[in-house]
């Protein structure tokens, strides 16, 4: 009769593999379908401690594929939840929970987790957490899924690419995101687009019960119609395509997790050979569960990447421009779309983001002056080769950029 709970793993890596899968903390942000699947995982594979992120409710509709909730958890917190089923799951297991957004989370618990896993369901929350990967060096394993389709993607800060450094971890369950927030072509792909401002000012989707919430929702599908000039946003296709979420499916949320839990595995286990092998990490993988089929795609750093680059972002810029034409440069150069951007110098706020303008109840005087710099020459704040101090206000995230002015008399004679 067995006495090990562990046997059949530790004839894998030894007792040296179980030490250090007791001495790991894992901060897993997101307790949904991916995140259940790598909690349960963890969970009896006998992980040292699990610190689970969740700010959402648990919902009826969650019910066909997170494996961690019952019937009568509806209502509840679902990082709550999560936790007790991992002290039913296996009592070894130290737990805690935050019923919180990721970006509240004191630095403290980035500090004590050794692995990051995002199984997160919204974009600006990954940039977060990217950030705070590259800043504390610990690894990032980062999932997503949509229907049959999933992908994977392993950051070793400083070794591998991070989710910033190109613009495939958007792809391919996201891709259509990238094309109506830049290239809009139809109303629908306005309303999508605010149905995005919507969330990342609200943090949650638009319900459709809601009137005020499709007001809103409406109004930001007019503004970016406006900007892109296409016509014929109405409220009635708010309406109708404010369904809010996006397809899920047990097998490819139970493939993706499986995949996730396994790299983390690999990194913890990593020096001691299996098998004679060394294991490797991936870089990134994609799955189609259409065709069944999985592939590893090799990626480079991106030297240029403006959270992990090894050269700092440069922009060059003529001296003269306004400010505000300098953020809209900044804008175009980046690799993910900035939210909020927040400019200071010296300590002194100098520019601040429009959304952020009106919604903190400023005083007038202030965002009077604000405006006004925005139609200032960006030499009344810079000189060449500034450093300059870049924060997102809803993103979260902070970004260092060199200016560099370009020759006025060389771009005379052009
Ligand atoms: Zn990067």
């Amino acid at each position: 009769m067995d006495e090990d709970r562990y046997d059949r793993q530790r004839r894998i890596w030894g007792t040296e593999g179980e030490d250090r899968l007791k001495k790991a903390t894992i901060l897993i942000a997101g307790a949904g379908g991916i995140g259940s699947e790598i909690i349960k995982n963890l969970a009896l594979l006998g992980i040292g401690s699990l610190l689970i992120v969740d700010m959402d409710l648990i919902e009826l509709s969650n019910l066909n594929r997170q494996l961690l909730f019952r019937d009568n958890d509806i209502g509840c917190y679902k990082a709550e939840i999560a936790a007790k089923r991992v002290r039913e799951l296996n009592p070894e297991v130290k737990v805690e929970f935050f019923n919180e957004k990721l970006q509240n989370l004191p630095n403290q618990v980035f500090k004590d987790a050794n692995i990051f896993v995002s199984a997160l369901d919204n974009i600006p929350a990954r940039i977060f957490l990217n950030q705070k990967a590259v800043l504390y060096k610990k690894p990032l394993i980062d999932g997503g899924s949509e229907g049959f389709y999933g992908h994977v993607q392993v950051v070793l800060p400083q070794i591998t690419p991070c989710l910033l450094c190109h613009d495939l971890w958007l792809k391919p369950e996201e891709k259509f995101k990238c094309s109506y927030a830049v290239n809009p072509r139809t109303p629908l792909d306005c309303v999508l687009e605010g149905r995005d401002k919507f969330f990342l000012k609200f943090n949650r989707l638009p319900s459709q019960e809601n009137e005020e919430d499709l007001r809103t929702v409406y109004n930001f599908a007019r503004a970016h119609a406006e900007k892109h000039n296409i016509i014929g946003v109405t409220y009635e296709i708010v309406k109708d395509s404010i369904k809010g979420t996006v397809a899920a499916l047990i097998t490819t949320n139970a493939i993706i997790g499986a995949v996730m839990t396994n790299e983390l595995l690999k990194i913890l286990m990593r020096n001691i050979s299996i098998n004679g092998q060394k294991l490797v990490p991936l870089t990134y993988f994609q799955f189609n569960g259409i065709t069944e089929l999985g592939w590893s795609i090799p990626l480079d750093r991106n030297e240029s990447c403006p959270v992990c680059g090894i050269k700092q972002l440069k922009l060059e810029v003529h001296p003269t421009i306004p400010l505000i034409q300098f953020i809209q440069r900044l804008e175009s150069e980046l690799t993910f779309e900035l939210q909020a951007p927040l400019l200071l110098k010296e300590g002194i706020i100098i520019y601040r983001d429009k959304a952020i303008l009106e919604e903190k109840l400023l005083p007038k005087g202030e965002i009077e002056r604000l405006k006004k710099n925005e139609l200032r020459p960006l030499q009344d704040f810079f000189d060449d080769g500034d450093n300059i101090y870049l924060r997102d206000e809803i993103l979260g995230i902070e970004l260092w950029i060199i200016i560099k002015f370009q020759n006025q008399d060389k771009d005379g004679q052009e």
